[in-house]
C-alpha cells in the first residue's frame, strides 16, 4: 500500500505477448530507476504461452515487484474474430477479480495497457490517477485519439474514401494501411476499437513506448488529448537473458559469418496461407542468402493473426514446406517451429536483416539492434509501422503487402531480400536509429527524463493521496 512515502504502481497487462511483455519491461525499468517505488503487476493466465516465464524473464525477481496472475477467462466463450475485441473482452471479464485485488492493496497509481482502460472505473473508485502505457508509436496513438472524430466526420467506409485519412499533425493514412478494425465499420471489432479510443481520452497521462524524433513527420498531438510522455524504447536487453538457457538457434548463428543471416519471424501470432508459405520458402531459397526462419503451420484463412492466442502450436510446420526444401537449404538455412529468443537473435552479429511482420515490439527490437528490415505487415497497426519504417525512417523496404490479399511471389521476395542486404543506406540508418534510441533511454536522454517527470507526478499524487487517507 502507499502508506510509506513511496509510489505504489498497479500495472495491468493485457492478454498477448505483445502487450504483456512491454508492460513487464516497463515495470522492471521503473523499479530499477527509483528506490521509492513498487509495482503490483497484473497479467492474464493462458494455457498456450508460458506466461510465467515471459514475465519473469522480462522482470527479474525483485522485492519491488509483486506478480498477480488474474484467473483464467474461458476463451471459448468469447465469440469474436477480432483480436482487439478478444483482448478487451478478456480484460472486462477479469475486472471483478482485478477490482477486488486493487481495493485490497490500494495502489497510489494505476497504469494499464491500452486495451485495459475499463479498469479506469476502479481507479475512479479508489480516487487515484490513471495512466495508459501505449505499446505502439505516436502516429498510431494519434490515430486512435482522433478516431472518434473521424467516426463523426466521415460517412461510409474509410477504405472507400478517395483521399487518405487525415490525422492532424501526422502523416495521412492510405486505405490499405489502416489498422485492422477500421476497414469494416459495420464489424464488431470496429465498435470495440471505438470504445478503446474513447476511453483512452480519460487517461491522466499516456506513456508511449517510442522516443522523441523517431519519426519527424509528427510529434505533436493536435486533438484534445491527455498529456503524452515518450519513454521508450523500453525493451528487454539481450544481456538479461539467463545464460544457461542458450538456444540452439544462437549456437547455429555462432557459426555463421557476420551480418550474413536473414531472420524471418512474424511475431507471436502471425501466420501465412499455405500458398504464401510455399512462395516464401522458394523465395528464401532463390535469394541465396542464409536464413533463420521461425515457421508456423499455414492457415486456411491466409495471412492473419491466427496463432495470436496460441491456437496452432501443436501442428508440425515443417511438413508443409516444399518437397526437398529442408535438404536443399540445409547448409544455409535453419527452420524452427513457433518460438525463438528474438531479442538475443537480433542482437547476434551474424544476423544482417530482419524480415518482420512489424509488430511494434519487434520493430523496436530491430531498431535497438541496428538491423534493417523487410516489412511484411499482417494485422493490427502493422501496416502503419511498415510505412513509418520505410517512408518515415528509411530503415526498411515495404514491398511485401500481405494485407492486400494477394500472394507475394518468390521472385519478389528474393529480390527484396537482396535489395536490403545490399542497401548500405538502410543499414546505416538502422545503426543510426540504434544509437539514437540508446541515447534517448540512457541517463539524461529525452525518454529517461520523461519517465522521471511522470514519476514526479505520481509522487506528488501519492503524497496527496496519503493526506486524504489521514
Ligand atoms: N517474440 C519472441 N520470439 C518469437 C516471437 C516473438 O521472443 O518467436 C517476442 C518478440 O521479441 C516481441 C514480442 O514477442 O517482443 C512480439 O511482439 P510484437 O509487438 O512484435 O508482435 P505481436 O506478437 O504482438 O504481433
Amino acid at each position: 500500500s502507499s502508506t510509506e512515502s513511496g509510489v505504489h504502481l498497479a500495472v495491468v497487462a493485457s492478454l498477448g505477448v505483445g502487450h504483456m511483455k512491454p508492460l513487464a519491461v516497463f515495470s522492471n525499468r521503473i523499479i530499477s530507476l527509483r528506490a521509492d517505488i513498487h509495482v503490483t503487476f497484473f497479467f492474464h493466465d493462458t494455457d498456450t504461452n508460458d506466461t510465467d516465464d515471459i514475465v519473469s524473464s522480462s522482470s527479474p525477481p525483485h522485492d519491488a515487484i509483486r506478480l498477480v496472475k488474474l484467473p483464467p477467462i474461458d476463451q471459448s466463450t468469447i465469440l469474436t474474430d477480432s483480436v482487439g475485441a478478444r483482448i478487451t473482452i478478456t480484460n472486462i471479464r477479469s475486472l471483478p477479480s482485478l477490482r477486488a485485488s486493487l481495493l485490497a492493496s490500494r495502489p497510489s497509481v494505476l497504469v494499464v495497457d491500452f486495451f485495459a482502460t475499463d479498469a479506469f472505473d476502479v481507479a475512479r473508485e479508489l480516487d487515484i490517477p490513471k495512466y495508459v502505457y501505449f505499446t505502439s508509436n505516436l502516429w498510431a496513438l494519434a490515430l486512435m485519439l482522433h478516431s472518434p472524430q473521424l467516426d463523426k466526420d466521415i460517412q461510409g467506409e474509410y477504405v472507400a474514401q478517395s483521399e487518405p485519412i487525415r490525422v492532424p499533425g501526422f502523416r495521412s493514412i492510405r486505405a490499405v494501411d489502416l489498422p485492422d478494425p477500421m476497414p469494416d465499420r459495420e464489424g464488431e471489432g470496429y465498435q470495440w476499437y471505438l470504445h478503446t479510443c474513447n476511453r483512452l481520452k480519460e487517461a491522466d497521462g499516456i506513456l508511449v513506448n517510442t522516443f522523441e524524433g523517431l519519426d519527424d513527420s509528427g510529434s505533436v498531438l493536435l486533438s484534445p488529448a491527455p498529456p503524452v510522455f515518450l519513454v521508450g524504447p523500453l525493451i528487454r536487453s539481450a544481456s538479461e537473458m539467463s545464460p544457461n538457457r542458450r538456444d540452439e538457434c544462437l549456437t547455429w548463428l555462432d557459426s555463421q559469418p557476420a551480418e550474413s543471416v536473414l531472420f524471418v519471424s512474424f511475431g507471436s501470432g502471425g501466420t501465412l496461407s499455405r500458398e504464401q508459405t510455399t512462395e516464401l520458402a522458394f523465395g528464401l531459397e532463390m535469394s541465396g542468402k542464409r536464413f533463420l526462419w521461425v515457421c508456423r503451420p499455414p492457415t486456411r484463412t491466409g495471412d492473419s493473426a491466427e496463432a495470436y492466442f496460441g491456437g496452432l502450436q501443436s501442428d508440425d510446420p515443417l511438413k508443409y514446406l516444399p518437397e526437398g526444401f529442408m535438404e536443399r537449404t540445409r547448409r544455409v538455412g535453419l527452420v524452427v517451429p513457433n518460438w525463438v529468443p528474438q531479442v538475443e537473435i537480433l542482437g547476434h552479429t551474424a544476423v544482417g536483416v530482419f524480415l518482420s511482420h512489424c509488430g511494434w515490439n519487434s520493430t523496436l527490437e530491430s531498431m535497438i539492434a541496428g538491423k534493417p528490415m523487410i516489412a511484411w505487415p499482417l494485422y493490427s497497426e502493422q501496416c502503419m509501422n511498415a510505412v513509418l519504417l520505410s517512408e518515415g525512417i528509411g530503415m526498411a523496404v515495404h514491398g511485401l503487402k500481405g494485407k492486400e490479399g494477394r500472394v507475394v511471389k518468390r521472385e519478389e521476395i528474393a529480390e527484396l531480400v537482396n535489395v536490403v542486404f545490399e542497401g548500405k543506406v538502410m543499414r546505416d540508418k538502422a545503426k543510426e536509429m540504434s544509437g539514437r534510441a540508446v541515447v534517448a533511454v540512457g541517463e539524461g536522454g529525452t525518454s529517461y527524463k520523461s519517465l522521471l517527470q511522470v514519476f514526479e507526478q505520481w509522487k506528488i499524487g501519492s503524497l496527496n493521496y496519503d493526506k486524504i487517507l489521514r
